[in-house]
């Protein structure tokens, strides 16, 4: 066989067991595994996740599926868009060596009833208003970590809420990986990428930069002084009206760790926005940390 061929070629599986087997042979190897999830539909953001991986670790699989169980009814799941051949020749792009796709089946056979409910930072915002979201999300991240026992999963600081409480159920069940948290890149403009971006009219994807605009006008602020977090909501909310964007879900000023609400922002604060342009609804952040940056999408 051609060796130069398997490394550009990612083998595609929907196999549970063949997975399995293959990571566990890549690490009898001694190779570092690493495991990206994603719903497919890939943008710069999720092969960012993809790069780190390749950059950071000797064997990268890359999973794809568009998990039910954390989509409510009347939410997109019929219509969230499958890339699949698009998905593959930009994973074989960068060298992944294995994608996993599985069919809904595979993952929930018949009679399944078992789900992983984390509690704590689950509960707020994303879980106030997706109350389902966070117990789909956690249960496959589970069940792909078992199905792929790889050292190190990768995921976005974009969800960040998703990135806490996949954290938690690793601390909370001992889980024997590290959770590698990556930037958010945004477009030029600064608006997240994400694939529900894709939904959005000319003029709704004008309006949708309220949401990057209301962070780097609090970072602006923060960086200036102001520290009390009713203002700058107040400034931030200002941002969304101007763009005539009234469906927020919210907007909040919270500690990084526990998610809970402060008065007074510091460099342990980061602002959390949701909100629907149109009929979609997006999310973005910042961490107070930094200043707000364009992390652009690598060419
Ligand atoms: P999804 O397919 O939406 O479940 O996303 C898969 C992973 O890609 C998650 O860990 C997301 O946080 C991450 N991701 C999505 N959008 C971005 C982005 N703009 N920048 C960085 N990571 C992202």
């Amino acid at each position: 066989m051609n060796p130069t061929a398997i490394s550009s070629q990612p083998l595609l599986l929907s196999d549970a067991e063949e997975l399995r087997d293959l990571v566990e042979s890549a690490r009898r190897d001694g190779k570092t595994v690493a495991l990206v999830p994603s719903m497919g539909a890939l943008h710069a953001g999720h092969l960012s996740l993809v790069r780190a991986a390749r950059a950071e670790c000797d064997f990268t699989v890359a999973t794809i599926f568009v998990n039910p169980t954390q989509f409510a009814p009347g939410e997109d799941y019929r219509c969230y868009r499958r890339t699949l051949d698009a998905d593959l020749a930009a994973l074989a792009a960068l060298g992944v060596d294995v994608v996993f796709a599985p069919a809904v089946e595979q993952m929930y056979p018949d009679g399944h009833t078992t789900t992983v409910d984390v509690g704590g930072v689950a509960l707020p915002l994303e879980g106030v208003c997706r109350p389902d979201h966070f117990r789909g999300v956690a249960t496959v991240v589970l069940k792909l970590f078992h199905l792929a026992p790889a050292h190190v999963a990768y995921f976005g600081q974009k969800d960040y809420q998703q990135s806490l409480v996949v954290r938690q159920m690793v601390g909370d069940l001992d889980l024997p990986i590290r959770i590698r948290v990556c930037p958010i890149v945004r477009e030029a403009d600064g608006l997240a990428l994400s694939s529900r971006n894709e939904y959005l009219s000319h003029s709704e994807r004008r309006q949708a930069l309220a949401l990057s605009q209301s962070l780097r006008l609090a970072s602006e602020l923060y960086c200036v002084g102001e520290r009390d977090a009713a203002v700058l909501r107040q400034r931030m909310r200002e941002v969304f009206n101007s763009a005539g964007i009234g469906d927020i879900d919210y907007i909040a000023l919270a500690d990084r760790d526990r998610l809970e609400d402060v008065a007074v922002v510091g460099d342990e604060t980061i602002a959390l926005v949701a909100a629907r342009v149109g009929k979609t609804r997006l999310i973005d952040n910042h961490l107070f940390d930094a200043p707000f940056a364009i992390h652009p999408a690598a060419r």
